[in-house]
């Protein structure tokens, strides 16, 4: 049984107990949530190395990494090493987004070494084994759906809602398709003739997924690829038919979030989410940025992390990472932490805005760790502390610099802080920080368990310590999900 059908019944499970647990939540309100279809808990009954997390906008925001290879790049151990980078900087979900060679193997591998869910597109697989994408036939689809849903694939995006009479809709736009399942959909739809066979199979496919708990990601294949083509007829057609297709998998027991867009206006973020949220009766909203504008190719992580946030803020439950390589390369590990430590930033500070319980403590902590100018207290509580501490260490590297009540920003002489400081201890109108009464004790935030640095709280005990791949053997060194 999924984890909605034994919510139906009543039953409080393991890993509803266990997500209770890390967003400090009654067990019974979580419950309520995943029953009513608010929430998902992304768990395949074979995913052992699983730390079970929540996706609702009731709960902390959530961050996606999409990893995955090309066929330009196919190596299975940078692979792992690029999970390993997406867990260590705070991924709460990944996606392998695998186009390449040896998709069986990285996709296992991926499973085997990932403690949090594990998500994938169907659909590139189907296309790497048909001849011509057109020929992808029913049978295949379902074959490779199940196939997943054994390997332990926790979420499956399924770009069901692009239905035939939606494409014409999307003629007069600036920049067409853009997803890719979707243009490999509608290029289905255009030579078969035919309806889109993932809307055609949807029950079956929810049938597939109902026996290991795979939890739909249903996904939107005809969003906007820029702010021309933002909010028109063809995405919210589509919209439409995701909303049914999201009570159709609730029928049949199946976990549901739904796949937004994309590239958006500032002004338009937010009724985008309250469509979203209306036309799938609360189902959780996990959105690919999105991006605000279009000017900034190798920094859209911040254009499309300012549009994250306003998504989070909004009601969004789920942000799907962008790195500075989209619409320009294969990300590398380093483009991962960029685009993560974006991410992160826009899902805390939108939990900041809502009033998550606990959330701003990482802030008061850090804000009084730098008033104390306690260097190592504060590279310890930053998003990135190896950053943190690298930077500081550019222009100031020496051990009695950790102890200075400045940094090279303003130098000592123009250091506010110490300024300030200074004019409080001098006896005159200030009252002084009293640093012992301000401390925050994060240990003891509401958000505990979820929201205090390093960011990324699952248990990583059920990894395993190696794993053989295709006659490989993988060991921490190569590829551990956790360190
Ligand atoms: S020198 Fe400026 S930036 Fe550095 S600690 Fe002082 S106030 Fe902050």
């Amino acid at each position: 049984m999924t984890q909605i059908q034994r919510a139906r019944d009543g039953e409080i499970t393991p890993a509803m107990e266990r997500v209770a647990e890390r967003e400090n939540r009654d067990p019974e309100f979580v419950r309520r949530q995943v029953a009513d279809g608010q929430a998902v808990i992304p768990n395949n009954h074979a995913h052992d190395a699983l730390d079970p997390m929540i996706i609702g906008r009731e709960f902390s925001t959530k961050v996606n990494a999409n990893i995955g290879n090309s066929e330009e790049t196919s190596d299975l151990d940078a692979e792992l090493r690029k999970l390993h980078a997406a867990v260590h900087y705070g991924a709460d979900t990944v996606m392998d987004l695998s186009t390449g060679e040896r998709l069986d193997e990285t996709r296992a591998a991926n499973v085997a070494y990932s403690p949090v869910p594990i998500g994938t597109v169907p659909i590139y697989e189907a296309v790497k084994r048909a001849a011509d994408p057109a020929e992808i036939t029913h049978e295949l689809l379902l074959d490779v759906i199940e196939k997943q849903a054994e390997q332990g694939v926790d979420y499956m995006t399924i770009h069901a809602g692009v239905l035939l009479e939606h494409l014409p809709l999307t003629d007069g736009r600036k920049t067409g398709i853009v997803s890719r399942g979707g243009s490999i959909l509608a290029q289905w739809i255009e030579e078969n003739g035919m309806q889109n066979p993932l809307y055609a199979k949807f029950e079956e496919i929810c049938e597939i997924l109902a026996e290991h708990d795979v939890t739909v990601s249903l996904g939107d294949g005809l969003r906007p690829g820029c702010l021309a083509d933002a909010s028109d007829e063809a995405q919210f057609a589509e919209l439409d038919t995701l909303g049914e297709l999201t009570r159709v998998a609730w029928d049949h027991g199946v976990q549901v979030m739904v796949e937004g867009p994309g590239h958006v206006p500032m002004d338009e973020i937010a009724d985008n989410v309250d469509r979203q949220q209306e036309a799938c009766d609360g189902a959780p909203f996990y959105v690919l940025g999105p991006l605000v504008t279009d000017i900034a190719p190798g920094y859209d992580h911040i254009t499309s992390a300012i549009g994250a946030t306003e998504a989070a803020r909004a009601g969004a439950a789920m942000l799907c990472y962008v790195t500075p390589k989209e619409h320009l390369g294969l990300p590398d590990a380093e483009d991962v932490r960029d685009g993560l430590a974006a991410y992160r930033i826009a899902a805390h500070a939108a939990d900041v805005a809502n009033g998550l319980p606990g959330a701003r403590d990482w802030d008061d902590a850090l804000s009084e760790a730098r008033y104390e100018f306690d260097w190592a207290r504060q590279f310890d509580l930053a998003l990135d502390p190896e950053r943190a501490r690298s930077y500081h260490d550019q222009t100031l590297p020496g051990d009695n610099y950790k102890e200075a009540r400045f940094c090279s920003m303003c130098g000592a002489e123009f250091c506010s802080m110490r300024i300030d400081q200074d004019a409080r201890d001098a006896d005159g109108e200030m009252t002084a920080i009293d640093a012992e009464t301000a401390a925050t004790d994060l240990d003891a935030s509401a958000a505990a368990a979820v929201n205090v640095p390093p960011v990324g709280t699952h248990d990583a005990s059920r990894v395993p310590d190696e794993i053989e791949i295709g006659g490989v053997t993988f060991t921490p060194e190569t590829g551990h999900a956790d360190d």
